[in-house]
């Protein structure tokens, strides 16, 4: 598996359990999504309501689902969790929204990925908490209307342009994450040091973030491994000493690029001449599918500098050719 991948390794879910903040106070960064959620969450609990549905999207490990069980947890209500692909029949979905109590929260991870026939049984619950149901087959088939009490429905996915317009529409909430800055990263760190009962120095905390990808998920897995470190080859305590040591072991580079990441802008730069190239061709030159590329490894490359999308397919930047050293092209000037 891919150390630095945005996506959670087996068991981690577990170990994070742990750590994950419960309320919008421990959420750290992502300013904007706390203040205005502050402020629909409060307003719909003065008005005894259920929360609009809100659609949060991201790269993973940004804190989606995290917001999901924060915002059940801040509106006082239980939490039904599910994911897109989880869902295969339409009888799946309705299967949920039936157990639903008023006001709780159905969360569904990525809601892009559900199929068409289940995407239909939403709308009218979503809209108007109505179940419109088929029962029987053949002939003596008959739909069927059951009243939902009202409900969140909170979708998370990694890009909203994924989604179908009148599922998008259906949200009256629309978040989206950003990749957290280094400093936000650090807090996460010392707090997540802290709650591990670890010594984490500042310094410490801010190696572990600048390799972190701007992704929390990742910060916490890089600190873990950190502290084995620490505790195998150090005093136990994590400076930034002894995180740059332990990463730099694990081929966590100074910008948090792995060996993917390497080879995605090596083959860029080397292959293509530093593009544009076309994600299609970039894939089969790498190995990866397409999908890995733009959920996984472009989003951060991209919103790093490293690398530009442009109509005609991806280039390299002059920060990349800078990073590794590799001679400009003449296009860049002198
Ligand atoms: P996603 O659903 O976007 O893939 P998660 O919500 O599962 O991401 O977040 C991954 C982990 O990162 C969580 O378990 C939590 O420990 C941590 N995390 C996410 N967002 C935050 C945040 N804003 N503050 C502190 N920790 C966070």
């Amino acid at each position: 598996d891919r150390f630095v991948a945005p996506t959670p390794q087996l068991g981690e879910e577990k170990q994070d359990r742990a750590i994950r903040p419960r309320m919008l106070d421990d959420y750290i960064g992502q300013p904007h999504v706390r203040e205005q959620m502050e402020i629909f969450i409060g307003a719909a609990k003065g008005r005894g309501e259920a929360l609009d549905h809100t659609l949060v999207f991201g790269p993973p490990g940004l804190g989606k689902t995290t917001l999901a069980n924060i915002i059940a947890e801040e509106m006082g209500v239980q939490i039904k969790s599910t994911s897109g692909p989880v869902l295969e029949r339409a009888g799946d979905l309705a299967a949920i929204l039936t157990s639903l109590e008023e006001g709780d929260v159905l969360f569904i991870d990525e809601i892009h990925r559900m199929s068409p026939a289940v995407e239909e049984v939403l709308y009218p619950a979503m809209e108007d908490y109505q179940l419109d149901i088929m029962v029987g087959e053949g002939p003596a088939a008959r739909s069927m209307k059951i009243e939902l009490p009202p409900f969140t429905l909170v979708g998370a996915t990694t890009r909203a342009g994924l989604l179908t317009s009148p599922l998008r529409d259906r949200f009256g909430i629309v978040q989206r994450l950003e990749f957290y800055n280094i400093h936000d990263l650090s807090s996460i760190v010392s707090r997540s040091g802290r709650l591990m009962e670890l010594e984490v120095e500042e310094e410490g905390a801010q190696e572990v973030a600048r390799r972190a990808r701007g992704t929390p998920r990742i910060a916490n897995r890089l600190l873990r491994r950190v502290r084995d470190y620490a505790q195998v080859k150090a005093d136990g305590r994590v400076t930034k000493e002894v995180a740059d040591l332990a990463l730099n072991m694990l081929n966590v580079d100074a910008q948090g690029f792995d060996h993917m990441d390497r080879r995605l802008l090596l083959t860029l730069m080397e292959k293509y001449d530093g593009g544009p190239a076309g994600v299609e061709s970039l894939a089969a030159s790498i190995g990866e599918e397409r999908d890995t590329i733009e959920d996984v490894l472009e989003p951060y490359l991209m919103q790093q500098g490293y690398i530009t999308r442009t109509p005609r397919g991806r280039t390299a930047t002059k920060l990349a050719y800078l990073h590794f050293g590799i001679d400009l092209p003449a296009r860049f000037g002198s």
